[in-house]
């Protein structure tokens, strides 16, 4: 086997990787245009292989990491479904991709109608009339929900300081709460995973801005008395955020606006068919009530007198600019092509498999491993190491395990309250037959931890790289070849 692993090393002397004769005129003329003090004065020091060669060297590299289109990867609260390749080529398509966002709004009808249609499923799907696609991330999405919500009390002459958020929120919620210069008001979860009516009153008082509430929360849970403390805090003058970045659990089942919420985000990313968790462009789209709607972030989509779609600036109360431009168009067109593709029905459709399939993999795993909170979960659940733990096997020790087998390990110690957490999210998008795999594979490993627990603890075994030092990669990246 070759195992020369970099293409410096397969370079030989001489070697070509194009059978294209000659140089055409327009790079000649490009090349001439180069001031002679920025020319190199001695040749590049690349490697010198063929075409075919460079197209083993890069496949090779790309089933090295495990990828969705590889294999199964049920990392919790990222939703890692399959998407569509189709939608990807609808994002695609050259008159998207190559229209310049700067263009009059004139030469983009089209456009502006996908984005038009698209809020208005967005508001069909959440229960809000009004949507704005503009912020690329969740975390962004909370931002500009946060500062709406600093808008509307500064606009009504409120004086508020904190956010109540549940110890079952996702991470980034606090985060945000800062980011926009309120505290938080963390309070706990009740024995059922959920957050009681009860400790909700306790905190709200004149100085709580808003509740953000993560549904279903992180430990896969619907939030079950979400009327009662929309009531609370709404009596004291708050508002009500939703965390929306897990929809896939509540397509055509629950709309957060029907209930309570005053907002929501969405993550395009995970729910609506872009991949989440390579850092990529994203898509946090939020959705509001009439009530707050002067608060929106300009530009706004709307529509002239004359039925003409338009992007307006001129917006007196708006929160302002969130990101360039109008957010990230192609996340909006397979968003757009998903929806339009399964229609009403098949939304449902795939909310209700997420679901089966969260629970189906919770009955029998739990078990083999601690189910802390013995409820019906959404489209995820958390289970416990903690029995693996007093045989001398590790969270950390099972998910590296996995690699083994082709899997990506769920998400990992996390939500912070459950110990040795392993948080499972298997998606609506895997067969029946992958998921018995993975339960057959989850079985194997909670046996080794008792029987040869040194197989568990040393793992991986089988991958091109073993244990990594993650925070010395991170703390010292170093991505230069040194030949
Ligand atoms: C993923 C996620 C977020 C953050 O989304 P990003 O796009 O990564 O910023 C927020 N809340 C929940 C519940 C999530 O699962």
């Amino acid at each position: 086997m070759d195992d020369r692993t970099l293409i410096y090393e397969k370079s030989v002397a001489g070697r070509r990787g194009y059978t294209a004769g000659g140089t055409v005129k327009s790079e000649l003329d490009l090349l001439a245009a180069i001031p002679n003090r920025f020319r190199r004065t001695t040749d590049a020091d690349l490697p010198e292989v063929t075409e075919g060669e460079v197209m083993r060297h890069f496949i090779a590299l790309s089933v090295k990491n495990h990828h969705i289109d590889k294999g199964f990867y049920p990392l919790g609260s990222c939703t890692m479904k399959y998407n569509p390749k189709l939608n990807d080529a609808a994002a695609s398509f050259t008159d998207f991709k190559e229209h310049h966002p700067l263009a009059p709004c004139s030469s983009a009808p089209g456009i502006l109608r996908l984005m038009h249609d698209l809020s208005a499923y967005l508001g069909e799907i959440s229960g809000f009339p009004h949507v704005s696609l503009q912020p690329v991330a969740g975390a962004q999405g909370e931002f500009t929900g946060l500062l709406m919500v600093r808008a509307y009390h500064e606009f009504k002459g409120n004086k508020r300081t904190k956010v109540i958020i549940p110890d079952s929120a996702h991470g980034t919620n606090p985060a945000s709460v800062s980011s926009v210069g309120f505290t938080t008001v963390q309070i706990k979860s009740n024995e059922r995973g959920v957050i009681s009516p009860e400790s909700v009153a306790e905190v709200m008082d004149e100085s709580v801005a808003g509740m953000m509430m993560t549904n279903p929360n992180t430990l896969g849970i619907f939030e079950t008395h979400i009327k009662e403390i929309a009531e609370i805090v709404h009596a004291k003058g708050g508002l009500m955020y939703m965390d929306g970045a897990n929809l896939n659990a509540n397509m055509g089942i629950f709309r957060p606006g029907d209930v309570g919420f005053d907002m929501m985000h969405f993550n395009l990313h995970k729910t609506l068919s872009t991949p989440h968790g390579g850092g990529g462009p994203g898509g946090g789209a939020v959705g509001i009530t009439e009530e707050l709607e002067k608060f929106l972030p300009f530009p706004v989509l709307e529509k002239s007198d004359d039925g003409q779609l338009f992007f307006n600036y001129e917006r007196s109360h708006s929160i302002g600019r969130v990101h360039t431009y109008y957010g990230n168009f192609a996340n909006m067109v397979r968003a757009y092509a998903y929806i339009k593709t399964l229609g009403g029905r098949g939304l449902k459709r795939a909310s209700e498999n997420a679901v089966l399939n969260a629970n189906y993999l919770k009955a029998i795993l739990s078990d083999d491993y601690e189910l802390p909170y013995q409820v019906h979960c959404m489209h995820e659940f958390v289970l416990s190491g903690s029995r693996q733990k007093k045989a001398g096997v590790k969270t950390v020790d099972i998910a590296k395990r996995l690699l083994d087998f082709g899997v990506h390990p769920p998400t990992v110690y996390f939500p912070l309250i459950v110990s040795e957490a392993i948080m499972i999210e298997p998606t609506e998008t895997e067969s029946r037959e992958t998921l018995d795999g993975f339960i057959e594979i989850m079985q194997q490993i909670a046996k080794e931890a008792q029987e040869n627990p040194e197989i568990v603890t040393s793992a991986p075994h089988n991958t091109p790289v073993r244990r990594l030092d993650e925070t010395g990669a991170a703390r010292n990246l170093d991505v230069c070849y040194k030949g």
